[in-house]
């Protein structure tokens, strides 16, 4: 467990993360959420430098249920494992509270906010894929462009490339395209080496090896 944090910083933060999710009409966790987040077992986090993206692969999950019913239930997590959900309508829901540390990227979740782009955009040739909507992209564009007012993000990445070398495909081919545009557009880096090379990230290493 984190070392205890003052209150008073702890409502600061809070208080922004409501006015993220006012900003853009985000679905709290505590409206859509069938199962209790057990929060006394979560890591606080905050400062956050990173984003890293995501789609539901194969499984093609749409609905915010579905992810709270496969990380909590069928993997035995203690949440949702993104901060961020986002539907093809464009609805974006909460899910881990932005107070908590995302469990997303294997044992190198610290200082990086998880989306979950909903759908699956791995093209191959078994499988019918999902298109980003215009509106899916559109909530995704104004998530991230709000959370970097909030934060000092530096790097944007897809799942596979804050691990690379791991045979992850996450966030699939047709969402990576589409990451590299928004990095160019919002003048954002890519992960910088494997894991991370932000100083702060130090501390990630000696995690390395264990899963989140
Ligand atoms: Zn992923």
């Amino acid at each position: 467990m984190a070392a205890a944090i003052p209150l008073r910083i702890i409502e600061g933060r809070d208080a922004i993360r409501k006015n993220i999710l006012l900003a853009l009409g985000i679905v709290p966790r505590a409206r859509w959420g069938l199962l209790t987040p057990k929060h006394q077992n979560l890591e606080y986090d905050w400062n956050y430098h990173s984003i890293a993206i995501h789609h539901s692969g194969n499984k093609g999950y749409k609905n915010p249920k579905q992810i709270e019913d496969y990380h909590m239930r069928n993997n035995q997590f203690d949440d949702v494992g993104y901060h961020f959900m986002v539907s093809p309508e464009g609805n974006i829901f909460e899910g881990r509270n932005l107070l908590h540390k995302g469990s997303h990227v294997k044992a190198s979740n610290t200082g990086r906010i998880g989306i979950l782009v909903m759908g699956d955009f791995d093209e191959q040739w078994w499988d019918e894929d999902d298109e980003l909507t215009p509106k899916q992209l559109n909530s995704t564009k104004k998530l991230i462009k709000t959370l970097k007012q909030h934060f000092n993000i530096r790097e944007l990445g897809g799942h596979r490339e804050f691990l690379p070398g791991s045979g992850y495909t996450c966030p699939g081919n047709v969402l990576m395209n589409i990451i590299e545009q928004l990095r160019t557009e919002y003048g954002i880096l890519a992960p910088q080496t494997a894991q991370g090379s932000s100083s702060n990230l130090t501390a990630h290493f000696t995690g390395r090896g264990t899963l989140s």
